[in-house]
């Protein structure tokens, strides 16, 4: 899972791009990066970390010309490093790359492998690498052109932005399954993950790109092309239930809204008699608000999330350990003592969190938990860009929702139904990937996992 933020047509196009990708933090804290294109030149600057550790007034000066684009990482497979970082830039024979990609390429792999035995030779282990090859090889005289027969060979999810010698480029894969929309500042034209990235910089939101859109502004003016179209949509419900921000548009809707009305859903669906809804910060807010406000049953904060705790904490050693979730969650005792208290959360993955979280406000006093989560049980793992862990450690992949309930010691655990989901997000259900929960996956994915098993025993990523 990645940001991505670019801006072409403004003088101070990267230090744009810095605020963007400030505001798009949350999709990625592994590393962050930003290209700028000065008319001559392409002028990179990388790091691993948040983009306020990598970024200074220095690091942007340096970073000249109307034209640029960035990236936060959180790496889908594998170890993060820094040869991985993106933007990645390369000289071709139609001049200077830079792209930025957030998503997930099933054939990477492969492509990767065909690409290696025709003799490329790949700086990265990451399967964004692959489109710039495509590109090397099938020069055009404008590199838009070649940006097509390159994406037309691509599987699976992905939103880009490149840089061309003479534009910027934004495109979505034709199943859409990552967002990725449009927006205008003072003549100069702004692609992000995200809206609430074009809200922090003062940009009028346009509209999402639509799935297989491609899009170049040159001097911020936008000209559109289409890519062969896919059976249907695939756009990530998972991002409204979990991965976006609540203040951000996606798809089409706004985030904290379909999470308030998976929480009605979820009320309705599995009604508890308590004294407390809780949230468990910060994905579960607006969902609990929801469950509170159509149950009837009080709502309060009875859990504090730390928002300092990054990369630098020092984890105890083993004498100390199981500090775990307390680290970042703390119960309001006041709150929670001697009362019946239902916990939403957006999802369970390996139940080890929820299984904290509920002894944890057991210690506080309450006197029952009830966990709700507003998506269905996570039983297959996803393969277009969501940092999730294999079948076996996914507890829902071979435990019923008894067993888990017992697992993590609730005295009641229910999920949202997917039907009930789907009802809370606008379109056809059937315009929504729901592989994590179903294990159908739109894009066939049996190539890339034993494609990706076999790079990984040789310690690569993806
Ligand atoms: P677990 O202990 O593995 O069950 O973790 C569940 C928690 O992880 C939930 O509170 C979710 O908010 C959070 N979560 C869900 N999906 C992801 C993800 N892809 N990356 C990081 N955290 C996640």
């Amino acid at each position: 899972m990645c940001g991505i933020c670019g801006v072409d047509g403004h003088s101070d196009a990267a230090n744009l791009t810095y605020l963007g990708l400030y505001a798009l933090q949350h999709r990625g804290q592994e590393s962050s990066g930003i290209v700028s294109w000065d008319g001559q030149r392409a002028h990179v600057e990388r790091g691993m970390g948040q983009v306020a550790e990598i970024f200074k007034p220095q690091t942007i000066g340096a970073l000249p010309g109307d034209r640029s684009l960035g990236h936060v990482r959180y790496s889908t497979a594998g170890p993060s490093a820094l040869a991985n970082a993106q933007p990645i830039v390369v000289k071709t024979s139609m001049g200077p790359l830079a792209i930025v990609h957030n998503g997930n390429l099933v054939n990477g792999v492969q492509l990767r492998k065909e690409l290696e035995e025709e003799g490329s030779i790949f700086q990265t282990t990451s399967d964004t690498e692959v489109i710039l090859h495509l590109m090397a090889r099938n020069p055009r005289r404008d590199p838009v052109e070649s940006l097509m027969v390159a994406l037309e060979r691509l599987e699976g999810a992905y939103s880009i932005l490149l840089i061309t010698r003479d534009s910027l480029v934004a495109a979505r894969d034709p199943h859409g399954f990552r967002p990725l929309s449009v927006a205008r500042l003072q003549g100069a034209t702004v692609f992000a993950s995200e809206s609430c990235a074009f809200d922090l910089l003062g940009a009028d939101s346009v509209r999402e790109l639509a799935p297989g859109e491609v899009a170049a502004s040159r001097n911020g003016e936008l000209e559109t092309y289409t890519l062969s179209p896919a059976a249907q949509t695939s756009r990530c419900v998972f991002e409204h239930i979990y991965f976006a921000r609540p203040d951000s548009q996606i798809f089409g809707d706004s985030v904290s809204q379909s999470r308030r009305e998976m929480g009605r859903q979820l009320a309705r669906e599995s009604p508890v008699i308590a004294d407390l809804v809780t949230p468990v910060p910060d994905s579960g807010l607006y969902a609990a608000l929801g469950f509170a406000q159509e149950s009837g049953v009080p709502f309060d904060f009875g859990l504090i999330r730390n928002h300092y705790v990054g990369r630098t904490f020092i984890e105890p050693k083993q004498s100390i350990r199981d500090f775990g979730v307390k680290v970042k969650l703390n119960p309001v005792r006041e709150l929670i003592s001697g009362r019946r208290v239902v916990l939403v959360d957006d999802s369970i993955v390996r139940g080890t969190t929820s299984k904290k979280i509920v002894r944890m406000v057991r210690e506080a006093g309450a006197t029952e938990v009830h966990l709700r989560i507003t998506s269905p049980p996570n039983a297959f793992p996803c393969h277009y860009g969501i940092n999730t862990p294999t079948r076996e450690e996914l507890i829902a992949s071979s435990q019923s929702v008894d067993d888990i309930r017992e697992f993590t010691e609730a005295d009641s655990l229910a999920y949202l139904s997917l039907d009930g989901l789907l009802t809370c997000v606008s379109g056809s259900p059937r315009g929504y990937c729901t592989a994590c929960w179903s294990g159908e996956y739109p894009v066939d994915v049996r190539g890339a996992v034993a494609a990706q098993q076999e790079l990984f025993a040789i310690g690569a990523e993806s």
